[in-house]
């Protein structure tokens, strides 16, 4: 689909007037109407919950904002338990689906009220010894190992993930023992989770999931008499980084979801289990850009165009190679006749956030949107070579815009030295 930024240039430029390029963008408007189609597609089912990812864009602004659209979040550690407290997000509305987990992270979540992800059949007893106690609401994470392929054609699999390679999760045997040893000492609620393919693009990966982990909770139920309250089908769904690929269509995958429950979970009587979420990517990548201005050109064996950010502002690029897309404002309707690298200035090869890109004939000064940043992008920065993290800025509704992160500064990144 065309890539249409959610900001004009007169807006960008106004905006630049009180903060300074680069900083990240998001748009109130858009994560508004993710959330909402989202709840609309799994209406179906009434228990029915997002759990945003917190580690994809970890603002409290944001967090808010999923909240009031009924979502809550899933945590993975210490901070982001903390960051839910202070937005007044406990209990049941958090998900902690974490891994190697410290023993002081459990007993914060639990002291939370949170609801707990197994990660590990060890954790059992190292969660009841941290805790004193199992708690009645328990969740286990689930990995059937070996490949998981969907949709091959000519061109290759749709998807293809290696869950066998993968750290997360427990064996099939381990999650039925897990069931029988978290029942025999107490639990009640019992949820099950899996996270099998990353970034996916294809409106059957969460209906492929949720046949599997229908199926195994139909037995899970029958085997060990353990009540399946919910069952989680975590993240992984993908957005559309290329302007060739299709999105996904949330409405065809709550369908396809809806399918296999109706096939699999009605005639086991198991029709009061309640679907969960933990979409990052989905809900706020294309609801977020980072925003930048073209510093430099450089003409050597290639065409350079240095701009304000760089890879601490969005890693993406620099590790996975990850496309994103570029709009140079103002000139959307130029013809793309110019191949450029896109760089930003770390002392590492690696940070360009476009190789060979064609692009309409960029000039000093212009603004580029980066599209697609709203999700692992501000969060995954860092501080090499000395770069200081940028705002984090919201569009309202309205068109005004506020400050939801200001911009480190020098003192921030001397804070924890000592002298
Ligand atoms: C990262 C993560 C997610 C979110 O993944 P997305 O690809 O952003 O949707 C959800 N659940 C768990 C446990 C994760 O680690």
């Amino acid at each position: 689909m065309k890539k249409i930024p959610f900001a004009t240039k007169a807006q960008l430029e106004d905006i630049c007037k009180e903060y300074p390029t680069p900083f990240h963008l998001y748009d109130e408007a858009g994560i508004r109407a993710t959330a909402r189609a989202v709840y609309k597609a799994f209406s179906w089912n009434p228990g029915f919950r997002e759990y945003f990812a917190v580690k994809a864009t970890p603002t409290p602004r944001i967090l808010n904002i999923l909240h009031e659209e009924g979502c809550g979040m899933d945590c993975s550690s210490l901070t982001e338990l903390m960051m839910c407290q202070r937005c007044g997000i406990v209990g049941k509305e958090i998900m902690f689906s974490s891994n190697d987990t410290p023993a002081e992270e459990f007993a914060f979540a639990d002291e939370l009220g949170a609801i707990i992800n197994l990660d590990d059949f060890t954790h059992i007893d190292y969660l009841e010894k941290t805790i004193g106690k199992i708690p009645e609401t328990i969740s286990c994470r689930f990995n059937p190992g070996g490949v998981f392929q969907l949709g091959e054609s000519k061109e290759g699999f749709q998807v293809m993930d290696n869950p066998g390679d993968a750290k997360y999760g427990m064996t099939r045997d381990q999650l039925f023992e897990a069931f029988r040893i978290l029942k025999a000492k107490g639990a009640k609620r019992f949820g099950i989770h899996s996270f099998l393919a990353s970034n996916t693009i294809s409106n059957d990966y969460y209906p492929a999931l949720a046949g599997q982990l229908f199926q195994l909770a139909v037995e899970l139920e029958r085997e060990t008499g353990a009540k399946v309250a919910f069952i989680n089908l975590s993240g992984g769904v993908g957005v559309d980084y290329r302007p060739d690929q299709e999105a996904n269509d949330i409405y065809a995958i709550g369908e396809g979801v809806r399918q296999q429950y109706e096939k699999i979970l009605v005639p086991a009587g198991m029709d009061d289990v309640a679907i969960y979420t933990e979409m990052g990517r989905f809900m706020l990548a294309p609801n977020g850009h980072l925003v930048t201005r073209v510093l430099h050109e450089k003409h050597t064996y290639k065409e350079y165009i240095g701009v304000d950010a760089c890879a601490a502002n969005l890693m993406r690029p620099a590790i996975y190679g990850a496309y994103h897309h570029i709009t140079v404002m103002g000139k959307e309707n130029q013809p793309c006749d110019h191949k450029y690298d896109v760089v930003g200035s770390l002392c590492e090869n690696s940070d360009k956030f476009a190789v060979d890109r064609m692009l309409p004939k960029v000039e000093i000064g212009d603004l580029m949107v980066i599209h697609d940043t709203g999700a692992h992008g501000f969060s995954m920065g860092y501080n090499y070579n000395g770069r200081l993290r940028s705002a984090e800025l919201l569009l309202r509704e309205d068109g005004s815009v506020e400050l939801m992160r200001r911009a480190e500064t020098p003192d921030d990144y001397f804070a924890t030295l000592v002298w």
